[in-house]
């Protein structure tokens, strides 16, 4: 199939670049225009307006900020929405992943959403992967086109779910990246550099990557089992850590924030379970 592409940052470019490569024809169109320039000088097809763009294939894909400039880009087309797939990868909550859904529908567009699960440079190579949801006959039709930027993974047919997936791993994913920054400006205050963490964060992060099948086991069985390191033990060491942060002189919000789940824990009576039970502090909000 050859698609229509609406959004040209980075990532945008990164899919028109792709479908280019894999011998696809491929139509343009980007609020600034310029940015489809080189693009157009690659191969790709430029459409004067978003009417056009819409117009040049049943297929089109979003790449923008978030989905207000879906709604920006596409309520001014009037009619020009009937009969279209398109496929929302841009970045927003799941809740308003299903309501752009069914304004899409209201418009006669079928909305398959997505999260790109990789950087720009990534997609469309081997490690590139997409979370997808949506109506599955649709999905199934177009999975071969999306196959050209990363390995679809389809997680089902509500639009939200694609948003979810993609919302809970960049959870885990930009918490990772604080806390590596927390740990980095902790010991940074005694002049060590943050290269000189790396060794001990790489092996600390191997630990907590092999903690996770014990952990979900946990999580999803409603058990926790303390005769290792119980919420009391781990408490103690939340608490230990905020300190050293508030002496340090650095941002505490982060290790206060990881206090205070195990605060909530040991309150409800888990301090001698295992850590995993503050899955219940986290599900309930504070
Ligand atoms: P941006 O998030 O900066 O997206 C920029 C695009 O959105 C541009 O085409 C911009 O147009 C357009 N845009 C934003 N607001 C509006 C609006 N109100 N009306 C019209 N157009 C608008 O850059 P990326 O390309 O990096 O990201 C695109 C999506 O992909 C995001 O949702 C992001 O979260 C996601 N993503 C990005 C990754 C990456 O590595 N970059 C990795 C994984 C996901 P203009 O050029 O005119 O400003």
């Amino acid at each position: 199939m050859n698609v229509t592409l609406i959004g040209l940052g980075p990532m945008g470019q990164a899919m028109v670049r792709s479908y280019l490569a894999a011998g696809h024809e491929v139509t343009v169109w980007n609020r600034t225009a310029s940015r489809a320039d080189e693009l157009v000088a690659a191969g790709a097809k430029r459409a004067e307006t978003v009417v056009d763009a819409l117009a040049a294939n049943e297929l089109v894909l979003l790449s923008l900020t978030d989905y207000q400039a879906m709604y920006d880009i596409l309520a001014p087309t009037e009619d020009a929405l009937r009969g279209k797939i398109v496929v929302n990868l841009s970045s927003d909550t799941p809740e308003r992943t299903r309501v752009a859904a069914e304004w899409l529908a209201a418009r006669g567009a079928e909305m398959i959403a997505g999260g790109i699960m990789v950087p720009a440079p990534v997609v469309g190579t081997e490690g590139s992967f997409v979370f997808y949801s949506g109506a599955q006959p649709v999905f199934d039709r177009i999975e071969p086109a999306l196959r050209v930027i990363g390995r679809p993974d389809y997680r089902g047919a509500d639009p939200g779910l694609a948003q979810l997936y993609y919302q809970s791993l960049l959870d885990l994913f930009l918490t990772t990246l604080s806390a590596f920054l927390h740990s980095a400006a902790l010991v940074g205050t005694a002049g060590v550099s943050a290269a000189t963490l790396v060794p001990y964060a790489t092996e600390l992060l191997a630990l907590a990557q092999s903690m996770l099948d014990e952990t979900a086991k946990n999580v999803d069985s409603g058990t926790h089992p303390g005769d290792q390191a119980n919420a009391k033990m781990m408490g103690a060491t939340a608490d230990h850590v905020l300190a050293a942060s508030r002496d340090a002189g650095i941002d505490t919000a982060l290790p206060a924030a990881v206090k205070e789940h195990y605060d909530r824990a040991i309150a409800a009576g888990h301090g001698r379970d295992s850590w995993s039970s503050l899955i219940d502090a986290i599900r309930s909000k504070a």
